[in-house]
């Protein structure tokens, strides 16, 4: 059964309200594309006036910066104890608005539960340094930035808006969120709960709409001093001119990646190729950690071709909501018809299609998952984050050359290695240029552990605590003591 869509307008100050243009865009489902909602579409008046609300929040005597952190801790734990409440509701809800398959879209409420209660720990625990130095005594403190933008994907909402809201509360500060107008639905709802938990009016604000026009406005926002983002490297770089042109805000950028993944001889097979295949087929390869350069060893490569054409082959297809799907579909027309053309691109420059390649024969943004064996370095679908469900194979010989053939992109987001030796484990993890590195396993993370991407990956981490302190200045005080002291 479709979920209920509660709420589609523009929040701001804890009210719902429509855009001030009076416009809407509608919102689908991308496993039939039909419509499932009208949203309203929220312009530079409409960021305006949310700013305005986050603003006032933030800076008004005794309001969200000067809660006790406890506080603010509390209505954190509130705010988690309401998605666990929701949680089959929010998973359907994601999974109707971005095809997410219902199993990790409840697998991704459940973390983004413990996200936001790791964040709740960490509010009262924000501490500075005392630094006493002859005559003067020094200390430093650590203080909210201020109005945070905070800028969305489609690929995994939910998630991503627990976890940067969550931090940028404990930390105190305000934010508006932009969602991605692909998918704005579980946005919308999650800030119904928070204003259920207590959150003051103002404190989180959401104003869906378009990139080009609500979130380029966000990023330009005098009032704004700082914008988190999560989406492509090209918008990323959009944002970071933004944030220069008016005001000097922080950025953190959560961007895109080409991670690579090495299989090595003796890697045990039996766990190795079930994890390239959800590295790379989960949520259809829509994930910016997707396992997108496979690398696997000369003495394996054969057996490991041919056990990854059967595991492609095994993955069933259908409606994501289905409890038993395991693959569902693409966002939308667009993404389908560029995923198709880097298909092409593969079997012109000479790539091996070995199983998929082709639009699944259903209403929808469906495509098969799709191996390619013998891809070589230059080729598109070995450069190009393709965000879709193509595992690209490359054979290689020694750990030393998959390392620089691994660190040649311009990325740097996550990597990964399959090993029984120590020695493979370390070497790899020392030099590979990557925010993330996982040995014998791939795709996991947690509240806990720093989030995010070297080189144009992106700036800054989520999650652990660089989480929070990304949303943080600090401020040192020095005090002369007694001049007889
Ligand atoms: P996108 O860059 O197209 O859009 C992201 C967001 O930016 C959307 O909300 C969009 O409306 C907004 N936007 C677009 N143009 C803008 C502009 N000029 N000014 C301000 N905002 C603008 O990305 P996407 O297609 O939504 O998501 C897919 C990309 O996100 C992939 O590259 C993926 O790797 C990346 N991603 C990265 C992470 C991470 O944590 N590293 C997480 C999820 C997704």
């Amino acid at each position: 059964m479709s979920p209920k869509i509660k709420f589609t307008k523009i929040f701001i100050d804890n009210q719902w309200v429509d855009a001030v243009s009076g416009k809407s865009f509608e919102t689908f489902n991308p496993h039939n594309g039909s419509i499932i909602a009208n949203v309203s579409e929220g312009d530079k008046e409409d960021i305006d006036a949310a700013v305005q609300a986050a603003k006032r929040a933030f800076h008004r005597k005794s309001v969200w910066r000067l809660t006790s952190p406890s506080r603010r801790a509390e209505l954190l734990y509130k705010f988690a104890a309401l998605v666990q409440r929701d949680l089959e509701y929010l998973a359907h809800l994601e999974t109707y608005n971005n095809g997410m398959i219902i199993r990790n879209s409840r697998r991704f409420v459940k973390l983004a539960v413990d996200y936001i209660k790791y964040n709740a720990s960490l509010a009262d625990k924000v501490h500075g340094k005392t630094m006493p130095i002859g005559g003067l005594f020094s200390y430093t403190v650590k203080q909210p930035v201020g109005v945070c933008g905070i800028i969305l994907p489609w690929n995994v909402p939910l998630l991503v808006f627990a976890g940067k809201v969550a931090s940028a509360l404990a930390a105190g500060c305000t934010v508006i969120v932009k969602p991605a107008e692909q998918s704005p639905l579980t946005s919308l709802a999650l800030a119904a709960l928070l204003a259920e938990a207590g959150a003051p009016p103002g404190v989180v604000n959401v104003v869906p709409g378009y990139g080009e026009t609500a979130g380029d406005a966000l990023a330009h926002h005098l009032d704004v001093a700082m914008i988190s983002f999560a989406g492509s490297l090209e918008v990323g770089k959009l944002i970071q001119q933004a944030a220069g042109a008016n005001n000097l805000k922080r950025v953190a950028l959560e961007l895109g990646g080409k991670s690579p993944l090495v299989i090595m001889n003796d890697a045990d097979l039996n766990i190795a190729v079930p994890f390239a295949a959800l590295g790379v087929f989960t949520h259809q390869g829509q994930i910016c950690i997707a396992a997108s350069r496979l690398y696997v060893q000369s003495g394996v490569y054969n057996e490991f071709v041919k056990r990854a054409v059967e595991f492609a082959q095994s993955l069933t297809h259908g409606d994501p909501s289905d409890e038993d799907t395991q693959y569902g579909p693409q966002i939308d027309e667009l993404l389908t018809t560029h995923i198709l053309k880097c298909i092409d691109s593969g079997k012109l420059e000479g790539a091996k299609l070995l199983t998929g390649g082709k639009r699944i024969n259903s209403t929808g943004f469906y495509i098969e998952p799709t191996v390619f064996a013998d891809v070589t370095d230059e080729m598109t679908i070995a450069k190009e984050e393709i965000f879709g469900p193509v595992q690209s194979i490359l054979k290689f010989e020694t750990l030393e050359e998959v390392i620089d053939r691994a660190n040649a992109t311009n990325y740097g987001l996550a990597a990964g290695i399959f090993t029984t030796s120590l020695e493979n484990a370390m070497q790899f993890s020392t030099h590979i240029e990557a925010g993330m590195v996982w040995v014998n396993t791939y795709l996991e993370f947690r509240p806990d552990v720093p989030f995010g991407g070297f080189k144009d990956s992106g700036i800054g981490r989520e999650n652990g605590t660089d989480g929070v302190d990304i949303f943080l200045e600090v401020k040192t005080v020095t005090m002369a003591l007694s001049k007889d002291f």
